[in-house]
């Protein structure tokens, strides 16, 4: 018995177009892809994430289990929202030109509560004593709030003046029969609950959030709790990953560490391939114990590429594992912490969004530098970043850092600045991309 709860519905997501996909738009296949013929750019190996990943399977769920689900087909309204002009204060119905000054005097001829329909017209000197929720009685103008009237034997004096339509929502204000009121790709947050309640929609058809298996390898990891030994340290990504996992709407499955061992690694690879995606951390660079590629291969995930002109994150692997079924997206993310964390934010969060059928890779602002910037001479630069607001501009500051391996940097970053690659520093006040976390 593994950790899993529940195994994918072994239901087809694959049709005979999904191999198409897998060339990417400039007609290369996976082999011309290998490792070392051409090192893709950000945007060529996105293309092949996105072209590599199949969305979940659709599924009919009842409205109360869809909270962090993504909505498969958009949701037309079948209805006006309100369906019929309502009161939206406890007060009087009546018409405004009877009130063009205050203390006027009005005979009161029913009162009417949410749920029960007005029977009586109101007409000129008239009023229908009303609570919020209910119709609007025919000829009446305007809602005078009770606490701007006296009210004694049957008559109402209006102790303020009002002006037609006042504390009246008409029918279709809020919204229209027949018009989109949430897209395909949207995540089912209670506000979308709530709204799809008042539309009826009690079957919704939604993908569910995907699980993502984390396998860590390396032998100098251990697990958060334990004091590492000497040349050790801890796991620190497995949870890292994990609430980035959560962050990005889908599920972790955390596998524990992995040594630098094939048999090992081999188990962790099998167990992790069952989830819907499978991310290793570490183990793919070109040191003498980076077995994760080599024992992927093995385990039947063909490799769609191998590095990536980033920084950090070139060492980055990815790949899927074709079954009958399903197609599983597995990422090989550098070790290094602060090269994981970037390589999930590019490419691992469009796959989960991929997966449940969201479009695109999330948020992006075009802002200026707020300091000079130095770039990388032979890759674009993913730097840990955070905004700053001075009056009414908004600037993006990187955040000095030293190297791949420095968590300490991204603290107090709130996403990531792109520095395109080249030898000349960025001027402060050059716009530039800041990827939002
Ligand atoms: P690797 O990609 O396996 O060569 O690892 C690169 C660097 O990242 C090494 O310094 C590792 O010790 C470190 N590293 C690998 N895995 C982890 C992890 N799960 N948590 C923290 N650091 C790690
Ligand atoms: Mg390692």
């Amino acid at each position: 018995m593994n950790r899993w709860q529940s195994r994918r519905t072994p239901l087809t997501r694959r049709g005979p177009v999904s191999r198409f996909l897998l060339r990417s738009k400039r007609g290369q296949t996976r082999a011309q892809l290998r490792t070392g013929a051409h090192m893709l750019s950000v945007a060529e190996a996105l293309n092949l994430v996105q072209a590599g990943v199949e969305p979940l399977e659709i599924q009919a769920l009842p409205l109360a289990e869809t909270l962090g689900h993504t909505l498969a087909a958009d949701v037309i309204s079948g209805q006006d929202s309100p369906p019929f002009d309502k009161a939206v204060m406890d007060g009087f119905a009546l018409q405004a030109a009877d009130c063009a000054g205050e203390g006027t005097t009005l005979q009161v001829i029913e009162a009417v509560t949410a749920g029960q329909v007005p029977q009586l017209a109101v007409t000129q000197g008239r009023a229908t004593q009303i609570m919020t929720g209910a119709p609007i009685p025919e000829g009446a103008d305007a809602i005078v709030p009770v606490e701007l009237t006296t009210l004694e034997d049957g008559k109402v004096t209006i102790n303020t003046v009002t002006a037609a339509g006042a504390n009246i929502l008409r029918c279709g204000e809020a919204m229209r029969a027949g018009e989109k009121v949430l897209a395909a790709g949207a995540t089912v947050y209670p506000q979308q609950i709530g709204l799809l309640a008042e539309l009826g929609c009690h079957l919704v058809t939604v993908r569910r959030p995907p699980r993502v298996a984390i396998l860590a390898t390396g032998d100098e990891l251990v697990p958060v709790d334990r004091e590492p030994g000497p040349g050790q340290i801890r796991n620190s990504n497995e949870l890292m990953l994990a609430a980035q996992i959560t962050r990005a709407g889908a599920i972790p499955v955390p596998l524990g560490i992995a040594r630098d061992d094939r048999d090992h690694l081999a188990l962790g690879i099998e167990l992790g391939l069952q989830a819907d995606m499978l991310l290793l951390s570490g183990g793919v660079s070109t040191g003498k114990l980076d077995l994760v590629p080599s024992e992927l291969r093995k385990t039947g995930v063909e490799q769609v590429f191998h590095k990536v002109r980033v920084k950090p994150g070139k060492p980055l692997w990815f790949g899927t594992k074709d079954s009958l079924e399903t197609i599983t997206p597995v990422f090989g993310l550098p070790g290094n912490p602060l090269s994981s964390m970037v390589c999930f934010e590019i490419f691992v969060r469009a796959a989960i969004r991929q997966l449940t059928g969201q479009a695109g890779s999330g948020p992006s602002l075009q802002l200026p530098l707020a300091a000079d910037s130095k770039p990388n001479r032979h890759r674009p630069t993913y730097q840990p970043a955070m905004t700053v607001t001075s009056g009414a501009t908004t600037a993006v500051e990187p955040i000095a850092w030293v190297g791949s391996a420095d968590l300490y940097s991204t603290v107090k970053a709130t996403g990531m600045v792109v520095l395109p690659q080249g030898d000349q520093v960025i001027p402060q006040g050059t716009v530039v991309e800041f990827l939002p976390w």
